[in-house]
């Protein structure tokens, strides 16, 4: 096959044109036996040779070889260059920029809610009181029964209880936990039981599920005077050292005397403002000395042993203490209106 010296150089042309377009290693790689591989353009034009007068065919040869390896050193500075260039555009992928602005990460916090729970046990347990738990889901028994409430008791109304099913309830309250607590074992005690409790209540002033936290004294000589000391040094270690209580005698079946427990207003310090409506005073919870039968219920002699309670809601010192003027905005999954607290 004679091959002139122009078509030579057509050839070559070509091959370079090639080799030049690839755009990355592999494609390199496919040109390159296009045209110099055995059986590429260059090998078919050196076979071809063979059909050349001897003389000629010399000659012809060193042509072809020496465009052979002008090309394969094309191909070898080719194949360099395009090595160099995927390096840089990975390098130019992975760069980080160390002057950019940082980007803020959102870390987590606890709820007010839960802060407010954890201060309360830590205040407790400084006066020496344990902390108590129960269970939410609660025996109707423990719930009411045991506390004095029996089933035709009005009280049993005013808890808007929701049943799990017949005797068993989400707990009104966690004053089931004193019977938990207190039944088999022998005075004295002092503990608190904070925790979760459920009402049926669609009020947008109430949550159907709120925090509570109740305190429970027994000994031989506890007064309703210790009561009022510990309540006092209470809300004001929770609520500053102005804070002032009101007791307001009152009924519940579990205690007996009661009172309900209201504090000043912390917000307007008494002169009276829409969280308090205009009274000065904000309700908070019960408490009294421990009624008898309720001790009685627990195994306990209540003619050597007495006892206070007491009870109020968490959420209410959290909204004192944050400015939250509604129960329900605590629950809102709203992250705005939470990073504020
Ligand atoms: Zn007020």
């Amino acid at each position: 096959m004679p091959e002139g010296a122009a078509d030579l150089d057509r050839l070559e042309a070509e091959a370079r044109a090639a080799l030049a377009a690839a755009r990355d290693v592999q494609a390199l790689v496919e040109a390159r036996a296009r045209c110099l591989g055995r059986k590429g353009s260059i090998s078919t034009l050196l076979r071809g040779l063979g059909a050349l007068p001897p003389d000629e065919r010399a000659r012809a040869g060193e042509a072809v070889n020496a465009v052979r390896d002008r090309l394969e050193a094309f191909a070898d500075a080719r194949r360099t260059e395009l090595e160099q260039e995927s390096v840089s555009r990975d390098l130019e992928r992975g760069r980080i920029d160390v002057t950019l602005p940082g980007v803020p990460s959102h870390a987590g916090r606890l709820h007010a809610v839960t802060r407010a729970e954890r201060d309360i046990c830590t205040f407790f347990a400084s006066l020496g009181f344990s902390v108590e738990e129960g269970p939410e889901v609660e025996l109707e028994r423990y719930n009411f029964d045991a506390l004095n409430i029996p089933d035709d008791h009005p009280a049993r109304d005013s808890h808007d209880t929701f049943y799990v099913r017949p005797g068993v309830v989400l707990r009104t309250h966690t004053s089931p936990v004193q019977i938990r607590t207190m039944t088999g074992r022998t005075p004295p005690f002092r503990f608190i039981a904070p925790g979760r409790v459920y009402r049926h209540d669609a009020s947008p002033r109430h949550s159907p599920m709120f925090s509570q936290v109740e305190g429970f004294l027994v000994d031989e000589r506890a007064t309703f005077a210790d009561l009022k000391g510990v309540l006092y040094a209470f809300a004001r270690h929770l609520l500053g050292p102005a804070t002032r209580l009101r007791f307001r005698a009152s009924f519940f079946p579990f205690t007996e005397p009661s009172a309900e427990l209201d504090f000043g207003c912390v917000l307007c310090e008494g002169r009276g403002c829409a969280t308090c409506s205009r009274t000065g005073w904000i309700e908070w919870g019960g408490c009294g000395m421990i009624h008898p039968k309720v001790l009685e219920n627990c195994g306990i002699d209540p003619e050597r042993w007495q006892g206070f309670a007491f009870g109020m809601g968490m959420e209410r010192a959290a909204m004192m203490r944050h400015n939250v003027p509604q129960i329900r905005l605590l629950y809102e999954p709203d992250v705005r209106l939470l990073e504020q607290l």
